[in-house]
């Protein structure tokens, strides 16, 4: 095997530091003068901008994106009782959150192609006490917003985005984050948008919504040590806040520069016995993940670890299989599509700056192992 070569990271954010840290720091000195380091000016100024690009009315920082879902779910009325229908294939805080207000998540299957929630599982499964459908923009893929909100219409339920993963991401033309009742971002460093620390956004349309998630992320506080609610501690601090409006400027070339290397693996990886990502016929993916799939999974990914390329298995295991749900009675074979998707995918290296050396040494290490 013709595969030796330097190592490639997995993600590496040090350009992208490099170019950021004269901005960032100077924000920091004006920071430590001002005095405020929570919820300050820096915060209130990055609302307004996600808001505005992400095409939501509301925008509240929160301390990550677990809280945004938590903190979504809660301002929606969702508690005991509740069944939230959602996809199994994704990262566990898009159910833990469901869990952690008293509801009970419900899963459905997902789409092979697009490795998103199937609008069709998600129908039937809806019953007398489904009370919303949470949806997930999986690896940056928008799902179809189109089906869900027509399903959420249909049936009075509420609908909720959890954009982790999809900041930037389109569905005809509309960004995510936009269609829901209320929707989650995480800026968590490894996102499409992310910072140097923890945090997260709740965006929605309804200011409602948006006032109960302020009220919530401060303790439940009506006034300065006055409590009507029990809320909790989820703020945005400034030093992340500054930083976010910066990389916030300059999105559009950080998404570019993801698909980018998308497009080199898509081209790089023809012919070879693997499935790259399925594109959205109607959007615009951001690949804050670029997900192969091949029926030879862990040959693959063993064969690229000897050759210096690390991989992600997202996800190993559908959430309706981990054992903190054994109670929900979820068998293998329930949802054979997560199951399958399981068995088979394999993250590959990608982040805006990747150079045209690491992406070859991928493509020739993926030719040669898959
Ligand atoms: C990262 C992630 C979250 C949680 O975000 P944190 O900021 O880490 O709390 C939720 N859902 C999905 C799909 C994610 O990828």
């Amino acid at each position: 095997m013709s595969t030796t070569g330097p190592a490639v990271p997995f993600l590496d954010l040090g350009p992208e530091f490099e170019a950021l840290a004269p901005a960032w720091f100077q924000a920091l000195r004006e920071i430590g003068a001002g005095g405020r380091f929570i919820l300050g000016p820096n915060v209130e100024a990055l609302e307004a901008e996600a808001a505005a690009y992400v095409g939501a009315a509301h925008a509240v920082g929160v301390a990550n994106g677990t809280d945004a879902l938590v903190l979504a779910l809660r301002a929606l009325g969702i508690g005991p009782g509740d069944e939230v229908i959602t996809t199994p294939f994704t990262f566990f805080a898009t159910a833990e959150a469901v869990s952690l207000v008293g509801a009970t998540p419900v899963f459905a299957d997902i789409d092979p192609a697009s490795f998103n929630l199937d609008p069709a599982s998600v129908a039937e499964r809806i019953g007398p006490r489904t009370a919303a459908i949470l949806v997930v923009h999986i690896f940056g893929h928008p799902a179809d917003m189109g089906a869900f909100t027509e399903l959420a219409r249909r049936h009075g339920l509420a609908l909720v985005e959890d954009c982790a993963q999809a900041f930037g991401a389109e569905w005809r033309g509309r960004r995510v984050g936009s269609f829901g009742d209320a929707a989650a971002v995480s800026f968590y460093p490894t996102k499409v948008l992310g910072c140097y620390g923890d945090g997260g956004m709740v965006f929605t349309q309804r200011a409602e919504v948006a006032e109960r998630v302020r009220h919530l992320r401060n303790h439940g506080a009506t006034a300065p040590f006055m409590h009507d609610t029990l809320g909790c501690n989820s703020r945005l601090d400034e030093v992340q806040a500054a930083l976010l409006r910066l990389k916030l400027a300059r999105i559009e070339d950080l998404i570019a520069g993801r698909r980018r290397v998308a497009a080199a693996y898509d081209e790089g990886l023809a012919g070879c016995d693997l499935v790259t990502p399925g594109q959205p016929a109607e959007g615009r993916h951001v690949f804050n993940l670029y997900t192969v799939r091949s029926p030879r999974r862990d040959a693959l990914r063993s064969g690229l670890a000897a050759a210096g390329i690390p991989t992600s298995q997202c996800y190993p295991l559908g959430l309706h299989r981990q054992a903190v749900y054994r109670d929900l009675g979820y068998r293998e074979g329930d949802l054979p599509v997560t199951d399958q998707a399981c068995r088979e995918t394999l993250s590959l290296p990608i982040y805006p700056d990747m150079d045209e050396a690491r992406i070859a040494r991928v493509c020739e290490a993926v030719r040669a192992a898959a």
